[in-house]
Formats: C-alpha cells, structure tokens, sequence
C-alpha cells in the first residue's frame, strides 16, 4: 500500500520533498505502506489549483454539486468491505464496527450534504436588502488518525456542498484511506482542482496550510493543543477557523436509572474504537449509595470485553494507534492510581496473549474526584472512570467540571427528568437513554472542546459567508 504521489489539481503528482512517512499496522507493528511527506511547496501548489477551480465550483449549481457527491457516496460504498479492511489495518478499529462507523459514516455524510447542499436557501430577502451566503472559499481542512475517512467526509462532503474548493491533509499516523477517497472523486468526475491532497506531518503541511495567505479558512480535527497551535498561526491572516477538538465526556447515572442498562452503554461508549473517540462517555457519574453496585457490574462488563484480533469477528477492543499512544494511556492508569484511584478492573499490563501489538486491558478506575489528573485528562484509550455524587446538583456540577464539553449523556427511568438536567450541560451533544445518533445533527464543543459545528445545516454553513446587497 505504497502511495507515490498527491492529488492536486486533478493530477497525481509527485511531492516537490522527496521523502516519505511510513504506516504501521497496530495489531502486528509491521509497515503495511507509505505516503509522500508533502512540502509548504506541495501546498502552494495545492492552493493554487484549488483557488483556480474555486469561481467555477462555487458557480456551479447546487444541484449539480449534490449530484457529484451521491456519486462519491456511491463509489466509496461499492469499495466498502475493501475500505473497512484497509481503516482497521491502519488504524486497529474492529473490523465490524469499521464498516459500519469508518465507511459507513462516511458515506452517509457525503449522502447528507448532498440533500442539505441541495435544499439549503442560499438567498432571501430582508426588508430592502438581499441576504446571501455564499462558499467562503478554499478551504484546508486537517483531520486525525482516529476516524480517518469520516472524518475527512465530514469537512469535505460539507465544503463540497457549500461551493468550496478544499486542500486536505489527512493524519500521517493513518492517511491510507484518504487515498481511496481521492479515487471516488476522480471517478465521480468532480472537477479538477475542487479536492487536493497534500499528505505530510503537522508542523511542516499542516502549519503551511493554516498560515497559506490564499486559503480562507481553516478546519481542523483533532487535539486541543494542536487546535491552539493552528488558531495562532491563522490568526495572522484572519481566516476563519472551525476547531473540532478533544472532550472528556461524563455519562449522569441520576438516582432512578438502572445500572445494568446504564453501565454497559457507558463502558462499550468508552471503549468505542479501542477508546479512542473524540465524544466518548469517559466518566461515569453515579450516586454515592449505588457505586459499589456500579463497580460490579462495571467491572463484569469490562472482563466481559473480549480484545484481540481486530480483523478477526468478535473481537471488540484491538490496539491502540501507535505505541506512543499505547504509553501515553497507561502513564495516565498508572497516575491515576498512585493519586488515589481503585482499580476495578484492567490496568497498566498489556492483556495476557496480547505481547505484541500496542493492546491495553479494559480498564475501570473508580473512586477518582476532581483533583485526579484523570478527571479531566482526555486518555483517548479504553478506560472508563467512576466518580460518586451525593445529589443531583453535584451530578452537574461533576459534569460540568471541565475544560473540555464536547458530548455528555443522561440517564433517568423519567425522561422529562433526564431532559431537564440535559439542559444543565455545558456540552455540545447530549444523549438522553442511550438516544442513537443523528448524522444531520449538529457536532461540535462546548469550551476548549472547540468552536465549530459539524453536519446538517450547521455543517453547510461553516462553509457560508454572508453578504447582504442593499437594493
Ligand atoms: P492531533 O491534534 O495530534 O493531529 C490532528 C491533525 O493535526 C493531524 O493531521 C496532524 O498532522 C495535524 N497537526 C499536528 N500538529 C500540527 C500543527 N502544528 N499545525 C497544523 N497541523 C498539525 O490529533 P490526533 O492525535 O490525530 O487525533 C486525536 C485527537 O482528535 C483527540 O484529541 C480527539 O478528541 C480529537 N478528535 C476530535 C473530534 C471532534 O469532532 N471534536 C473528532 C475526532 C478526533
């Protein structure tokens, strides 16, 4: 799976560097492909050729742009099963639940902006003006290793639909399955120009894409720190900047609800592609009278996760990323407990038969309170921690202690009672019981977990501007 070259204005071109990032599987740490490690030079070139399709694309009828996208929906999907191998390669996600999630949301998000792009009134009238919105222009979009394809349809199904040509540049750590995106939209016959590809690391492309005078916004997923960074370097040009960015999102257990509902959905929300989700449900928030009961059935759960294998049926927790991130999360288990954390289950070794690949056990922490390093660290590995609350305004408290506010959930046996404390939460998404997800609703943080919004109307028009025309 050696990637020779860049997509950039409908060509794939060699990089001007020369060099190359190598990708590696987490289960057997072999080198399964590389990528070319693009140049600031690789992006000029990019923007340039995004900026030449931009008065053509953004001219270009909604309609037709939405057309284009069903066909890139439609291509992805025929190579469904081949992508979901090749995301659980590179990143280590079940291989069930990366079809369904990694290529299955990526689909459906091109399908959405299709319909939003379509329908959305671009125009209307307000007393003697005109009111328009309008593609922003080129777009660079950056994104993580985490959900490596959804993640880049998310931004670019969105500009696409909005009028925006876009430069992209994916995660080194798992960039594969940009490359088959890349071929959708060539075999969609989406004009050249309208996508590039530029691979690379961060602080080379990445920081060459935000700080691009003729780029004029920037979307960006991935860590808070990383957010920070792109927001100064941007700030300089005063584009727009859509941040994405990390959470630590607590599920309320409120005094009626049953645990052996509510700690379940936690646990497997928490472990959800190996842990490693940016809105998992990472603290579990219960009455100080049920925890030990909590704790049981947590604990069961979690020795009931069965890791291994993620291409393998049934396995439900493969590795991490990478053995930085493998260090990473059980630094964090190993800190937790010396600051006072109960182990309930897992910790720090790796899980027996599991010596090679980057695996950490299922881990439940318990006892943990707000002056606990993990109580507000986002680990981004499978670990759920249980923190006690004496009443329900403490719940919300807890919950509400930190910096981050990307997701939040809420369980009650009284849902009007759930959906009042709902409203309490500083978060960006809140599910009520075990609520599924809406691919057209809105997606973003609260605070540091970022400033954008993702899919459905809010999606399209992070990619607007607003002009209004006096007549
Ligand atoms: P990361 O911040 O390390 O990297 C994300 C992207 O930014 C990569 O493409 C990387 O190359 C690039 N980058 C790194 N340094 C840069 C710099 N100085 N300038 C410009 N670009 C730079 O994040 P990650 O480890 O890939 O992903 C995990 C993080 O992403 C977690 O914090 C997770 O919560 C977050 N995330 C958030 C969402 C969301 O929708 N809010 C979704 C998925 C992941």
């Amino acid at each position: 799976m050696n990637h020779e070259h860049l997509y950039i204005g409908g060509r794939w071109t060699a990089s001007h560097g020369g060099h190359w990032l190598e990708v590696t599987d987490p289960t057997t740490e072999q080198v399964i492909g590389r990528v070319p490690d693009g140049t600031p030079r690789d992006v000029d070139d990019a923007v340039r050729a995004a900026r030449r399709a931009f008065p053509s694309w953004s001219r270009t009828p909604a309609e037709t742009r939405a057309r284009h996208l069903d066909d890139i929906a439609a291509a992805l999907e025929r190579r469904g099963g081949e992508l979901a191998e090749l995301v659980t390669r590179e990143v280590g996600t079940p291989l069930g639940f990366a079809r369904m999630a990694q290529v299955g949301l990526a689909v459906l998000a091109f399908r959405t902006a299709a319909r939003v792009g379509a329908s959305y009134p671009y125009e209307r009238p307000d007393a003697h003006s005109l009111i328009v919105r309008e593609a922003i222009g080129v777009v660079g979009a950056i994104t993580p290793w985490n959900y490596p394809l959804y993640q880049a349809a998310a931004k670019v199904a969105y500009a696409l639909a909005a009028g925006c040509t876009v430069v992209l540049k994916p995660s080194e750590v798992a960039p594969l399955s940009t490359w088959a995106l890349m071929e959708a939209v060539a075999e969609a016959g989406v004009p050249a120009g309208v996508l590039n590809l530029v691979s690379g690391t961060g602080p080379v492309v990445g920081e060459a894409i935000a700080a691009h005078r003729d780029v004029d916004m920037v979307s960006f997923t991935g860590s808070t720190a990383v957010g920070r960074r792109i927001g100064a370097v941007a700030a300089d040009t005063v584009k727009r900047v859509a941040l994405e960015l990390g959470g630590k999102s607590p599920a309320l257990m409120l005094p009626d609800a049953e645990p052996a509902t509510v700690v379940p959905r936690t646990l497997a929300s928490a472990f959800l592609n190996n842990g490693q989700t940016c809105c998992a449900l990472t603290r579990l928030l219960v009455p100080r009278e049920r925890k030990r009961e909590v704790e049981r059935a947590a604990a069961e759960a979690a020795r009931a996760t069965v890791a291994g294998d993620p291409m393998r049926g049934g396995t439900q927790l493969g590795p991490l990323v990478s053995a930085a991130q493998r260090e990473r999360v059980r630094e964090h288990i190993a800190r937790a407990l010396a600051q006072g954390a109960t182990l309930v289950s897992g910790g720090t070794e790796p899980p027996e038969g599991l010596e090679r690949g980057y695996f950490v056990r299922p881990t439940v922490l318990s006892g943990v309170t707000p002056d606990m390093d993990i109580h507000r660290a986002e680990v981004f590995g499978p670990v759920l921690v249980i923190e006690a609350y004496d009443d329900v305004e403490h719940a919300v408290r807890l919950a509400n202690d930190s910096d981050y506010g990307l997701a939040a959930a809420v369980w009650s046996a009284d849902r009007d009672r759930a959906l009042a404390v709902a409203r309490l939460l500083r978060a960006g998404q809140v599910e009520v019981n075990g609520a599924p997800l809406n691919p057209a609703a809105p997606f973003g943080g609260y605070k540091q977990s970022g400033n954008g919004r993702e899919h459905g109307v809010f999606g399209l028009e992070e990619f607007l501007e607003t002009k209004s025309i006096q007549l």
